[in-house]
C-alpha cells in the first residue's frame, strides 16, 4: 500500500519530501482510505445535485 501524504497544496507519495517546495508546509500523514473516498464524496454530490433538482433548487 502506498503512503500517502499531504501539505496544504497537493499530495504525495513521495516519502524523500519533507516540506513541500510550493507551499513550504510539512507533509503530514493521511490516515489509509478503506474505500476510496473520491467516489464517496462524489456519490454524495450526486445525490445532492438531485435532491436539489428534484425540490426544484437548481
Ligand atoms: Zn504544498
Amino acid at each position: 500500500m502506498r503512503l500517502l501524504r499531504k501539505c496544504e497544496c497537493r499530495y504525495t507519495v513521495d516519502q524523500s519530501l519533507e516540506v513541500c517546495n510550493l507551499c513550504n508546509h510539512r507533509f503530514k500523514t493521511t490516515y489509509p482510505p478503506k474505500f476510496s473516498p473520491h467516489d464517496k464524496y462524489a456519490e454524495y454530490r450526486r445525490r445532492m445535485k438531485q435532491e436539489a433538482k428534484d425540490r426544484g433548487v437548481l
